[in-house]
């Protein structure tokens, strides 16, 4: 009798909840609604467009960044210059999804055609045949186009942008289409910045002065950069890839000098311009399992994001968006379940380990050099093992990998592999048509949805 009773009170309480909900939640509701569609009513197409890629940027890389940037003077979390964007993730497994985890010339030619392909594939697709890309389309409606990176210009993501080629080995080849690759009487990148002038000044062709001779202003140094005021820019600050954001002396221009370079320059153009600029290195720092380069790569390629999206903010016609091609080295934050993830021992990394291990190697000094350039002391066994990889057959990569782990020692970082790892990727997206991007995406639909737009904009 009294379970009846009991029964039947608490299925009013239920009915009565499930009523005082519906009412009070479906104005909400419809207003949700309303603001979406609001949204995509009034996006237009963008003028510009700016993609941003961190190589290996991986969403698990996110929230160690964030306490790794935060302002330590206040008591509260603040948020990196892309959490307030972030829109939804994309799928990065390969055309073969028994390929669940992407080299980086298959995703970018995702990313820069709409179209999966195999890895190591720069524009092509399974047999071979030419895949149009964003770029292409950009300069077929007259609007102006760049890459900003901090590898190689001719690396698997860049070259994805402007060419098509089997194998993104094919260094050379790369190299020669930025100067025989033609669309409307010009060439597919006006203003193109970051390293790799061994692939352009070669003993069987200079395509530095190629470029001049069509008109191109070549630069070399940071200086050089703020200098100039042409149009059509080449800039190649290295022979290959650029030192590391910790690295740099004043000669090399972080990736913010090269973004702002480019924009001012681009944004000349009245048909609009697109814009790609990749954090190249955070990969590199991945695949060595070095936690103090992939941090402070990711600073230089958020300083650069934050440059855009001043610019896009100011203007108002500029959609920018951010994503990454794959995550790499597979961090973890936390190894023990008792410590907890500490950025202070990374952020007290005064220089990579990679320039350190360089250094004493070049030197033959440890103590010194580490008490000069690392905020926190060495253990005697941390010391004496550096000292003995020093007679190793490959003692600065021995030593780079000595000088890694002891910082994860000390942050509490885990890793689980050396190469790619193959979970979804985050996506960021600000101004204009940025509400495409929203929900889960493959990596194909940001050339997807950059065609659509484009073919808008005409
Ligand atoms: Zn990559």
């Amino acid at each position: 009798m009294f379970k009846k009773i009991g029964l039947t009170v608490i299925l009013l309480i239920i009915a009565l909840f499930t009523i005082i909900t519906w009412t009070f939640a479906s104005p909400l509701q419809e207003a949700v609604v309303t603001n979406t569609d609001v949204a995509s009513e009034n996006s237009q197409a963008p003028k510009n467009i700016i993609l941003f890629i961190g190589d290996g940027m991986s969403p698990s890389l996110m929230t160690p960044y964030r306490h790794y940037s935060d302002d330590t003077a206040t008591a509260e979390l603040e948020q990196t210059a892309f959490d307030p964007h972030l829109v939804g993730q994309q799928m990065t497994h390969s055309a073969d999804t028994k390929e669940t985890i992407t080299d980086s010339a298959a995703a970018a030619t995702a990313l820069a055609t709409g179209e999966k392909t195999y890895h190591s594939a720069v524009g092509v697709d399974g047999n071979g045949e030419q895949l149009h890309n964003v770029i292409e389309a950009a300069k077929t409606i007259d609007m102006s186009t760049g890459l900003v990176v901090t590898s190689e210009v001719i690396h698997a993501t860049p070259a994805n942008f402007f060419t098509h080629v089997r194998d993104r080995d094919r260094h050379s080849e790369i190299a020669d289409a930025s100067v025989d690759d033609i669309i409307k009487n010009e060439l597919k990148v006006d203003v193109l910045l970051g390293g790799g002038l061994k692939h352009f000044n070669r003993s069987d062709r200079n395509l530095v002065s190629e470029l001049q001779e069509r008109g191109y202003t070549y630069v070399s140094s940071k200086q050089e950069l703020l200098d100039s005021d042409s149009d059509l820019l080449l800039g190649l600050f290295a022979e290959e890839g650029l030192p590391m954001f910790l690295d740099r002396d004043e000669d090399i221009p972080s990736l913010k000098d090269m973004t702002k370079a480019a924009i001012s320059r681009l944004s000349k153009d009245e048909d609009g311009f697109f814009l790609m600029v990749e954090g190249s290195q955070i990969d590199w720092g991945g695949h060595s399992n070095d936690i103090s380069s992939m941090m402070s790569e990711m600073t230089d390629f958020e300083q650069a994001f934050e440059a855009a999206l001043d610019f896009a903010e100011a203007d108002g016609d500029t959609l920018v968006l951010v994503t990454a091609d794959h995550g790499t080295g597979g961090f973890s934050m936390g190894v023990d379940g008792e410590n907890h993830w500490n950025p202070e021992p990374i952020r007290q990394m005064k220089r990579t380990p990679q320039f350190l291990a360089q250094k004493i190697v070049n030197e033959g000094t440890v103590v010194d050099l580490l008490e000069e350039y690392v905020e926190w002391d060495f253990e005697v066994e941390e010391i004496s093992a550096i000292q003995t990889a020093l007679s190793n057959e490959n003692p600065s990569s021995s030593i780079r990998a000595i000088l890694s782990k002891a910082v994860d020692k000390r942050s509490y970082t885990g890793w689980t592999t050396d190469g790619h790892t193959g979970e979804d990727v985050n996506v960021y997206a600000f101004g204009p048509k940025s509400e495409l991007w929203h929900g889960l995406s493959d990596n194909t639909s940001v050339a997807k949805n950059i065609f659509e737009v484009l073919e808008e904009k005409e």
